[in-house]
């Protein structure tokens, strides 16, 4: 006797795998499940690899490639937004628009191939024009998708954030505020704060993954200036950049000295004018004159106490519409699928390569063979995203992300 336990049966065809399957359900005792397993093993079971069920699920033509995917990001959503983006995946909208059109697709490459069959008579089966339609039907799709993806990477996987100011401009102290926890060290010495801090903040269900980083000024030691190069890297990388400026001290020059050197061509600017108790208090600089003498177009504007948690509420805000337009924010309200795997965006690329050669193929004239095979490599790639087309590479890469068991 090792334990009770509850067997439950599914009888084929009605399980995840459509096979035959016992799930056994016991104690959560470690010596328990070694044992089961090990008699199991005995008998001449086989234990699975990561994503075995999965994988047996989409052989047996129950879930589509992209649909498998969705269940590991389902599995790996830590976030409202990362949740829905999965569900949506998984209800299969994302194939199916590519799938139909890669459907016609085949019905005029077919007719190509045919035509090859008939080289000698030189005549045409598939209506050029038509065909040349459909690829620019296709293509658009293609850069629709594409353009969807930055919205629905950045749902799955956070919006990076990066906090950078002058030391002591109190990033830590404010990243602490918005955490809601002792996180970072702060300290009223400056440069204490050189290594990169990084933690989640969760805004409406969006996960805003905020870096903390060392102040920008001369480096005082090596490992300072090690810190300093390392924020204008994390800077290079983020989507939002909330820039903390020192209320207390800081001159407006030096914060545009800063936005400048900062700047990049996708990135987002939050100023934040922390320390506004001190701001108050200055005789040399106003709220009003900071904003005129600093410039900084198209940057939002926030005044924060971090130690008090003033304007906490305003920042948060901030920073979530700053991540989202109107457009976006719809889109993250509607039902439409928002493509956020990094393989389907290469794999419809390398599509879009072999459907603009066709392209040049049938507007150049060349001969029937060039086409077709641009054609079968665009069938190639639009299939991998849904698995109609499917390597051991491919299947390994996909599964291997799963866990045991699932
Ligand atoms: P960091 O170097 O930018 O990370 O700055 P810290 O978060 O370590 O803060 C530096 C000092 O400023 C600390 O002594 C904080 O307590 C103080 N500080 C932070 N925020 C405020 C604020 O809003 N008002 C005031 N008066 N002091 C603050």
């Amino acid at each position: 006797m090792i334990d009770e336990v509850v067997l439950g049966l599914f009888r084929a065809p009605h399980s995840h795998t459509s096979e035959n399957v016992v799930e056994i359900s016991c104690h959560a005792s470690s010596y328990i499940i070694n044992r089961m397993l090990q008699i199991l093993l005995q008998q001449g079971a086989r234990l699975a690899k990561a994503g075995a069920f999965t994988l047996r699920a989409f052989v047996k033509g129950k879930m589509k490639l992209s649909q498998a995917e969705a269940v590991a990001d389902l599995i790996a959503s830590e976030t409202q937004a990362a949740h829905q983006v999965a569900m949506r995946q998984l209800r299969g909208g994302v194939s199916q628009e590519i799938a139909a059109l890669r459907q016609r697709l085949i019905d005029f490459a077919a007719l190509v191939e045919l035509e090859l069959d008939f080289s000698e008579e030189d005549v045409a089966f598939a209506d050029r024009r038509q065909l040349t339609a459909l690829l620019h039907e296709i293509l658009q799709t293609i850069e629709r998708i594409k353009s969807t993806f930055a919205l629905g990477n950045a749902l799955k996987n956070g919006i990076v954030t990066v906090l950078a100011g002058r030391p002591n401009a109190g990033k830590s102290t404010l990243l602490n505020a918005l955490l809601q926890e002792e996180r970072a060290i702060v300290s009223p010495v400056a440069g204490t704060t050189r290594d990169t801090i990084e933690e989640t903040l969760n805004i409406e269900g969006v996960a805003f993954r905020l870096i903390d980083t060392a102040g920008i000024r001369e480096a005082g030691d090596q490992i300072e200036a090690l810190g300093i190069q390392k924020t204008f890297d994390k800077v290079k990388n983020a989507a939002i950049l909330l820039y903390v400026f020192d209320g207390g001290e800081q001159s407006a020059a030096d914060l545009a000295a800063d936005l400048e050197k900062l700047h990049h061509g996708n990135l987002q600017v939050v100023v934040v004018v922390n320390k506004m108790d001190l701001l108050a208090a200055r005789s040399d600089l106003s709220a009003a004159t900071l904003q005129l003498q600093a410039g900084g177009e198209g940057v939002t504007w926030v005044y924060t106490c971090a130690q008090s948690g003033e304007g906490l509420e305003a920042l948060k805000t901030a920073i979530y519409d700053t991540a989202f337009t109107p457009a976006a924010r719809q889109a993250v309200a509607g039902s439409d699928t928002l493509w956020c795997n990094t393989r389907h965006i290469e794999a419809l690329s390398q599509a879009a390569a072999a459907l603009q050669a066709a392209l040049h193929c049938i507007g150049s004239g060349n001969s029937g063979e060039l086409l077709a095979l641009d054609l079968r490599q665009a069938l190639h790639y639009l299939g991998t995203v849904s698995g109609e087309v499917s390597t051991e590479d491919l299947l390994e890469s996909v599964f291997s992300r799963f866990c045991i068991g699932k």
